[in-house]
């Protein structure tokens, strides 16, 4: 806070975006180089979106979900479900943001062991590294030291594993859940998984009966070339956690999606009432947003285009491959994580996403490695010139 209220300290101020592209109120543009924070897909600024949202605010901007509906959170209810196979993921529980997504699917977890007389399932398990929010339940998951260190001693006991060699080795019978970011740890640096890992951990849960919870909070929509993460390798979870790019990047909105089995235990008496919610629960403008971003989808055929621009974009990343200051590029899909070489104590990442700003690029990094994930509209124009900034500063 220091460094941002100094005299000297010049704040970047966004006023408007167009694409792939942000403005300054001094004029300056600059590629969204990590989608505000991984949340864009469509581009700032998409007709569609805006006017859905134009058109939801001339009816009602937010009504309760607590015992009422409404036709945007049915609807897009409808449409996420039909984005995964029949009878696999059929029920949706609305929330706010990532982390109220992941504290949903805790607790029906939770709950839907003492409902079914397992009260000895009480373990959740989760992956070092891992980054799944900052509310208190979802830092409990969360294996990132500089993050939850600090908490400790107020967070739920989770189990933590390296991998699932290590998951092997506690007693089955106890576990809950195992909760997972497929495919790609995101806030850990952009650890990529070993292909194979999430099947085989599917089938370790479905072998003694754990929930598998996947975390697609950055890998939903689009971001690994493919609708969910989970597509890759034909896995279906019990609890799919979205969020940032639900609405296309948009508006705060989130979604827990779960199957029969879990609904149908919380069916009966009031003393089987999940007590969750929030005041924002299926707000209409985000749910209005929502289903713009899915039409998009389905009318600019962006899923068929996305192989291709996944190639391209591995291609645009060639000249960093080969940079003699550049230790790794790690990439899954649109999303890539450069690590720099770095043998100071200090981080590296900071400085360089600083500079890049004069290129027109704008990104942060995660320690040494620098984040490249722009909204999947961005053009091939675009995708070079953010990666030419990047070398330029190296
Ligand atoms: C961002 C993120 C979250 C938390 O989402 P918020 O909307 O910031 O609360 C959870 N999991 C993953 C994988 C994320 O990238």
């Amino acid at each position: 806070m220091s460094a941002w209220c100094a005299e000297d300290h010049d704040p970047l101020v966004l006023v408007s975006g167009d694409g792939a592209l942000l403005t300054d109120d001094q004029g300056r543009t600059f590629i969204d180089g990590n989608s505000s924070i991984w949340t864009n897909i469509h581009g700032h600024n998409h007709p569609r979106i805006n006017a859905a949202l134009r058109e939801q605010l001339d009816r009602v901007a937010h009504t309760s979900f607590l015992g009422f509906t409404n036709p945007p959170a049915a609807r897009l209810a409808e449409r996420l479900v039909k984005l995964f196979p029949a009878e696999t993921l059929t029920r949706v529980f609305y929330t706010d943001d990532g982390s109220t997504a992941i504290e949903v699917a805790l607790k029906m977890a939770a709950q839907f062991r003492q409902l079914t007389g397992q009260p000895e399932r009480t373990e959740f398990v989760a992956f070092d590294h891992a980054y799944h929010g900052d509310t208190m339940g979802a830092s409990s998951l969360g294996g990132i030291p500089l993050f939850h260190d600090r908490f400790a001693a107020w967070q739920f006991p989770v189990k933590h594993v390296p991998d699932l060699d290590a998951l092997r080795r506690f007693d089955p019978a106890r576990i809950n859940a195992v909760i997972i970011e497929p495919l790609i740890q995101g806030a850990a640096g952009m650890r990529l998984w070993p292909a194979g890992m999430l099947r085989e951990l599917r089938a370790w849960c479905d072998a003694h009966d754990s929930f598998l919870i996947l975390d697609e909070v950055m890998t939903g929509f689009g971001r690994t070339g493919k609708m969910f993460a989970c597509e890759h390798e034909a896995v279906t979870p019990d609890f799919l956690c979205l969020a940032k790019g639900l609405t296309g990047g948009y508006l705060p909105l989130a979604a827990t999606l779960t199957t029969t089995r879990v609904f149908e235990a919380f069916l009966g008496g009031p003393e089987r009432t999940l007590f969750y919610g929030h005041s924002y629960c299926g707000n209409q403008l985000g749910c209005a947003a929502a289903l713009a971003s899915l039409d998009i989808f389905e009318e600019e055929n962006v899923l068929a285009g996305l192989p291709a621009r996944v190639a391209r974009f591995t291609h645009a990343l060639d000249p960093l491959r080969k940079h003699p200051r550049v230790k790794e590029v790690r990439q899954c899909g649109l999303i890539a994580g450069i690590e720099i070489h770095n043998n100071t104590a200090a981080s590296l990442g900071v400085g360089i996403c600083l500079r890049a700003r004069a290129h027109g690029l704008l990104t942060r990094p995660i320690r040494d490695t620098l984040v490249l994930m722009p909204p999947l509209c961005t053009t091939d124009d675009q995708m070079a010139q953010a990666v030419t900034a990047l070398l330029r500063v190296l």
